[in-house]
């Protein structure tokens, strides 16, 4: 097994990795920026390491800081979690060129999908079912792009290659507004992302989001985990998830599962990774691949019971996968609440002091979160500060398990979307399953 792993990240998912590493043997390094020296995983940590200051771009981004930790502590190998360097393919390299284990996919795997056009003409090839689209657009050639959109049928949807966190994305009704917004998206790529390449789909008009959880080992062994639903979500963000997936039949799951693995296979994949898809009347449209551990992956663990980050460990140690796909079983239901540090009716982030926490508990109840009483929480990342997951035997214990969790929950000083997830659990059309994307944001108002 690894040595020593440094954990570039901050948050729950770093004290997820740290748990995972500890109960490996592995000896942890926390680096973390100066904003964060109470996070939790910091004092659990073996070692710790400043790594600069508040801003992530001196801290968490900071490839050259982050691999200089690694070397002040010898340690073998480094897990990016999610967000931050996790799907940076020049941070991958230079950690390989550096002598380290980047706990992740090979670099080129990260570029490679890291692009959304490339990403989809591999998948293509690798007989994966895409949403109808047209490969790099040429913005200057307006005839051409305007015959792409009729060739697709409007609304299309214009997408920026290498966009990510639900932005650099726009509907186009018709070819009145075309132009306007292949300019518009390309001009915010180029700023957002430092890459003007756009692309156009076919803009599904109902659809869910389903993804599916896949594993493989540097030997070629490769396995599915099945899917989750991730179809509540605002502004392209998720913010509840399931597993599996509301209404796909055991032959779906499988098809869908083993086009997955044969596409892992033929690309050499290496670590966890989700296909992402769009689905829409009983077919699947694969929309990007994330090459990383995901926020949402514990709704996977507890119906299969397989730990992922434990997986990846072993992966990276060059060890073979432990599971084979017959052996893989899904056991009832699981649902995952993000909890935000935000106003439930604004959305506006909450920062501040957490004066009271007190976590629910009983059967089939996971929290994975790093606050605690009196953790300040810092304005300066990512809103979210922890996950609530309730298993059961089936759909509608689990959702009265999280509803009993939700109101047993006490996170007081800040504000949070706990109220939000209480409105949802108990909402008709999601107790029903599979409600669409756009579903949250219409019973919200906000379209
Ligand atoms: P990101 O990398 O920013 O997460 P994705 O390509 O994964 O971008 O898309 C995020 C979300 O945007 C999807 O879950 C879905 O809600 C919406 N979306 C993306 N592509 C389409 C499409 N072709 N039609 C309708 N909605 C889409």
């Amino acid at each position: 097994m690894l040595d020593k792993v440094v954990i570039a990240n901050r948050g729950e998912i770093a004290l997820r990795i740290l748990r995972a590493c500890h109960e490996a043997g592995i000896r942890t390094v926390a680096v973390f920026s100066e904003a964060d020296r109470d996070q939790k995983h910091v004092l659990l940590a073996d070692e710790a390491v400043c790594i600069g200051p508040a801003a992530s771009t001196d801290s968490y981004l900071n490839i050259p800081a982050v691999i200089s930790a690694a070397e002040v502590t010898d340690a073998v190998a480094i897990h990016p979690g999610y967000g931050f360097l996790s799907e940076n393919a020049d941070f991958a390299e230079r950690v390989e060129q550096s002598g380290f284990v980047f706990i992740g996919p090979r670099p080129e795997t990260i570029r490679l999908m890291g692009n959304k056009i490339t990403a989809i003409e591999t998948m293509s090839k690798a007989g994966i079912p895409c949403v109808p689209g047209s490969g790099r657009l040429s913005p200057d050639n307006f005839p051409e792009v305007a015959r792409s959109a009729r060739a697709i049928g409007y609304p299309v949807l214009i997408k920026a290659a290498a966009g990510g966190g639900g932005r650099g994305m726009r509907v186009v009704h018709s070819e009145a507004t075309l132009k306007n917004a292949v300019s518009l998206t390309r001009a915010e790529a180029a700023a957002a992302f430092g890459d003007d390449a756009i692309y156009m789909e076919k803009f599904l008009e109902h659809p869910r989001h389903i993804e599916v959880q896949v594993l493989a080992d540097e030997k070629g062994n490769a396995v599915y985990l099945g899917d989750r639903d991730c179809s509540m979500q605002r502004r392209h963000q998720k913010v509840m998830e399931e597993a599996p997936a509301p209404g796909i039949t055991e032959k779906q799951r499988k098809a869908i599962g083993e086009l997955c693995v044969t596409a892992c296979r033929e690309i050499g994949y290496r670590g966890a990774g989700t296909f992402e898809f769009l689905y829409e009347d009983g077919e699947f449209y694969f929309i990007e691949m994330n090459t990383r551990i995901q926020v949402e992956h514990p709704v996977t663990e507890m119906v299969t019971g397989i730990d992922i980050v434990r997986e990846q460990l072993r992966i990276a140690a060059g060890e073979k996968l432990s599971i084979h796909q017959r052996n893989i079983t899904h056991h009832g239901h699981a649902i995952e609440c993000r909890i935000n540090a935000e106003d439930p009716e604004t959305f506006m982030p909450s920062p501040g002091v957490i004066e009271h926490y007190h976590p629910p508990g009983g059967p089939g109840i996971r929290v994975d979160t790093h606050i605690y009483q009196g953790y300040r929480v810092p304005p300066y990342y990512d809103s979210m500060v922890g996950k609530l997951i309730a298993h059961a035997e089936n759909r509608e214990l689990a959702l009265r398990r999280m509803s009993m969790a939700l109101s047993e929950i006490i996170v007081e000083g800040i504000k949070t979307n706990i109220p939000l997830h209480q409105r949802l659990v108990k909402d008709a059309a999601f107790k029903a399953g599979g409600t669409d994307i756009h579903y949250l944001e219409n019973k919200l108002g906000l379209k």
